[in-house]
């Protein structure tokens, strides 16, 4: 992580404090899974990054070719999920059929210098195509805030990074490629099978398995990242308008201390900056800490977290894009994230902040709030507005389950959409009422795939 000022202030607080254990807290229990668990033991189980996601396959396949790939989805009996890095917490990718990993179809396929294009293979990580994409002349326009995602399974997801006028990673797919239930191979752009093109941009994992993506790309450029401590009061007045004057501009909030961390990027002309030594910690455990000690003294807890953040100096770097735009995530956790009409997430975000500093005190996780601009894909979070996100944390062995129940009906109220890869409950009917294309793609997912070898419990609960 970048915020160096940041960690060391954590640093001399948790110094200076006997972190003494709360209440219930004492033995924290694992969060429960939402995935099914089979007494298998001859299996080796599968589960997603923060663990809240378990299955057992009886088997993990990894094509090295199209063709095999193709064999194998028409050849399979029962469900096939494709999976990505594991890195969505929703119950997209368990099935205890078949996982196919894409890890084998993978790097940059070609390039054209004319329309800044580049076509990968849907294995590809993200952490994969900075460095080979820039020594071809290409940058991507944005990326999320870590870089482990393969590219197939972020655009499944609608997956984004921060800018009011940048769309998520999905809207600048120009093309892909995805076997279907039968083993055939469909090509669609918005020229070539245009329905299907804008049913897969935001696919899910449901219409079939995708091997090549286009993406719509840009001249590589640095970023001046600055990351500037306020008081969350004056930063939500101006939100919009920093929102509107910076490439990419968001907060994070940091529960009961009345301040937030604001960071922007833009492009710049400056050398980049020396290499950072690695920080050994992301200083959670320290905010973990202040939460023990001061559980039951919110306002003590506010006056330490105020004094000790308020005056924090500003921290400038200068990096290539696809270095600039991620930070280490070295404390797992678990996430909801819901995509609101920009016109309600400031009153959306308040609301959540007041639900968490009067209810919930065991919560240390900041609250993070994104802009991302509108775009047309039929299952998109961000189709027909543009939108801002509001995304809450639990770490991963704490219940998350009261905290983001009393969250979502307010998210709910300002007709949020769920990140497709996050924490959720709504089901099909809600979903219908959100989505005016949900039908369009319900049918096509249902023409592609008759059989639903592609659904798994939670898919099938929302398609059939
Ligand atoms: C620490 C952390 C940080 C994150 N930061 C961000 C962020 O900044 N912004 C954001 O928007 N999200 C973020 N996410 C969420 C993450 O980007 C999404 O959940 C993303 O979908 C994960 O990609 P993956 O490669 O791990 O795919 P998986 O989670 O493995 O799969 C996701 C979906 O993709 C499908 N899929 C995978 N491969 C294929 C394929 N070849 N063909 C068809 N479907 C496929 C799967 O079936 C599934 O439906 C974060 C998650 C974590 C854990």
């Amino acid at each position: 992580m970048r915020r160096r000022q940041f960690l060391h202030a954590l640093a001399a607080l948790s110094a200076g404090s006997t972190a003494v254990s709360a209440g219930g807290l004492a033995s924290r229990a694992l969060a429960q899974t939402t995935a099914t668990r089979t007494a298998s033991s001859d299996v080796i189980p599968w589960r997603n990054w923060s663990a809240s996601q378990i299955c057992h396959p009886q088997r993990r396949m990894a094509p090295g070719s199209v063709d095999e790939l193709r064999e194998l989805v028409a050849g399979t009996r029962g469900v096939i999920r494709p999976v990505g890095s594991g890195h969505s917490f929703s119950a997209l990718v368990p099935t205890d059929d078949t996982i196919v990993s894409l890890s084998r179809l993978s790097g940059i396929l070609s390039h054209d210098k004319g329309t800044m294009e580049a076509t990968l293979g849907a294995g590809t990580r993200l952490s994969d195509i900075g460095e080979p994409l820039a020594a071809r002349g290409q940058a991507m326009v944005i990326m999320p805030d870590i870089d482990e995602q393969t590219l197939a399974g972020s655009i499944a997801t609608a997956t984004h990074g921060t800018g009011a006028d940048i769309g998520s990673l999905s809207s600048f797919v120009s093309g892909l490629k995805l076997v279907t239930a039968k083993g055939d191979v469909i090509e669609c752009s918005e020229n070539k099978n245009p329905e299907i093109f804008k049913a897969a941009q935001v696919n899910l994992g449901a219409l079939g398995i995708v091997t090549e993506i286009t993406l719509r790309n840009v001249a590589p450029y640095k970023l001046k990242s600055e990351t500037v401590w306020l008081p969350i009061e004056a930063l939500l007045e101006e939100a919009d308008s920093l929102a509107a004057r910076n490439r990419n501009f968001e907060f994070f909030y940091i529960p009961f201390s009345g301040l937030a961390i604001a960071e922007f990027h833009n492009p710049t002309d400056e050398p980049v900056s020396p290499p950072q030594p690695p920080e050994e910690s992301d200083g959670l455990a320290a905010m973990r800490g202040l939460r023990d000690k001061f559980l039951k003294d919110p306002e003590q807890r506010f006056a330490v977290m105020n004094s000790a953040f308020k005056d924090i100096p500003p921290e400038v770097l200068v990096a290539p894009s696809w270095q600039a735009y991620v930070a280490e995530r070295n404390t797992r956790f678990n996430e909801m994230e819901y995509h609101l009409p920009r016109e309600h997430a400031i009153g959306a975000f308040r609301e959540i902040k007041e639900l968490l500093e009067t209810r919930f005190p065991e919560v240390f996780f900041p609250i993070e709030f994104r802009y991302i601009k509108a775009d047309d894909a039929w299952l998109s979070p961000f189709s027909g507005r543009d939108s801002c996100s509001v995304a809450i944390h639990r770490v991963y062995d704490e219940d998350y389950r009261p905290f983001f129940a009393a969250a979502e009906p307010i998210f709910k109220k300002y007709r949020g959409r769920p990140h497709w890869g996050k924490i959720n409950t709504l089901g099909a009917s809600e979903f219908t009422g959100l989505y005016p294309r949900w039908k369009d793609f319900k049918e096509l997912r249902q023409a592609l795939d008759p059989d639903g070898k592609f659904l798994n419990p939670y898919l099938a609960g929302l398609f059939t």
